[in-house]
């Protein structure tokens, strides 16, 4: 699975030059300004109808990126329509987070090195702030292992929405403005969607310092109640590094899980369907005894789920 991509992302950055750090600025600029805009909405109204638009865009987006780019695209949880899958990809896509198959790409990366030195993002091996948003500005990682997600590069489709990922967003922003003016656009679109971003970054640093253990998995990821209900359901990271390929990471009543609350209702409409489930009884419960407890009893068919083209098994759910 080595290829030239993987070595560019895992090479320690090389000496900083002028030329790096005059780099580094230009490839930060855009997310440093998506957050100096926020200051914005000093400026204008605040209308219902902006503040509606903030929820609502953070919602769909945040579904985007936890149903789509992440279940969907790096895990292949469940299946669906090559038409829906586009459209999933698109929505992840207004989420200013990169293109579908640089995020899968480097999540299946986490995944295979997680919190060790080769992890893109673990706050034990690096520091909080590294894992938070250090590595997304870091050019280290602005190349991705096509070999790692060539399941999704056959589609050219997809290929050009990972080229063009800026575009959804923009057309966000435009239809943030025709719908409430400035204060649609500063509100339904900078805050909502710096917003998005910290959401899903607890994943990458909370998730693996603060919240609970339940399984064996041979890193530091843990289930955090609060990260789950900002995140519709992805705070429920240690149940997901025990079964990556599940589609429901809330595995209990308990464990809230909108995304997969939203993703049963799109299969009872035979939009999604072949939603994975975790085989619960044979996962690795922590305290029990070594034998029964080893992080390899499900982390191989995992990885191979996350990574290969046919799924070991598919659950219809
Ligand atoms: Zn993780
Ligand atoms: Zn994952």
């Amino acid at each position: 699975m080595s290829s030239l991509h993987l070595v560019r992302a895992s090479v320690p950055t090389p000496k900083v030059t002028l030329r790096h750090r005059l780099l580094d600025f230009v490839g930060r600029g855009p997310f440093l300004l998506m957050h100096l805009a926020c200051l914005g909405v000093f400026f204008v109204p605040v209308t219902w109808t902006a503040l509606a638009m903030c929820v609502a865009f953070y919602v769909i987006r945040m579904f985007g990126i936890t149903a789509g780019y992440h279940r969907y695209f790096s895990h292949r949880a469940y299946k669906t329509s090559r038409i829906f899958q586009f459209i999933l990809g698109f929505i992840g896509a207004s989420a200013l987070q990169k293109g579908p198959l640089w995020w899968a790409s480097h999540h299946r990366h986490h995944h295979r090195h997680s919190d060790s030195e080769l992890d893109p993002h673990s706050p034990v091996a690096n520091s909080v702030w590294w894992s938070h948003v250090g590595w997304v500005l870091s050019r280290k990682y602005h190349a991705y292992d096509a070999d790692s997600i060539k399941d999704f590069m056959k589609y050219p489709e997809l290929r050009l929405l990972n080229f063009f990922h800026v575009v959804p967003g923009i057309l966000l922003a435009v239809l943030c403005y025709w719908l409430d003016g400035a204060s649609g656009l500063f509100w339904g679109f900078f805050v909502s969607t710096v917003l998005l971003y910290h959401g899903t970054f607890l994943v990458n640093s909370v998730c693996h310092i603060f919240g609970k253990k339940r399984y064996v998995t041979g890193d530091e990821s843990r289930n955090n109640a609060v990260v789950a209900i900002l995140t519709l359901g992805e705070g429920w990271h240690n149940n997901h590094h025990c079964y990556q390929s599940s589609a429901n990471q809330g595995f209990f009543w308990w464990e809230v899980d909108l995304s997969y609350y939203t993703l049963k209702t799109l299969s009872a409409f035979g939009i999604v369907w072949g939603l994975r489930k975790p085989p619960l009884a044979k996962l690795p419960l922590l305290g029990q005894a070594k034998s029964d407890a080893t992080p390899a009893a499900v982390s191989e068919p995992v990885v191979e789920a996350a990574t290969e083209v046919v799924p070991q098994e598919v659950v219809k759910s």
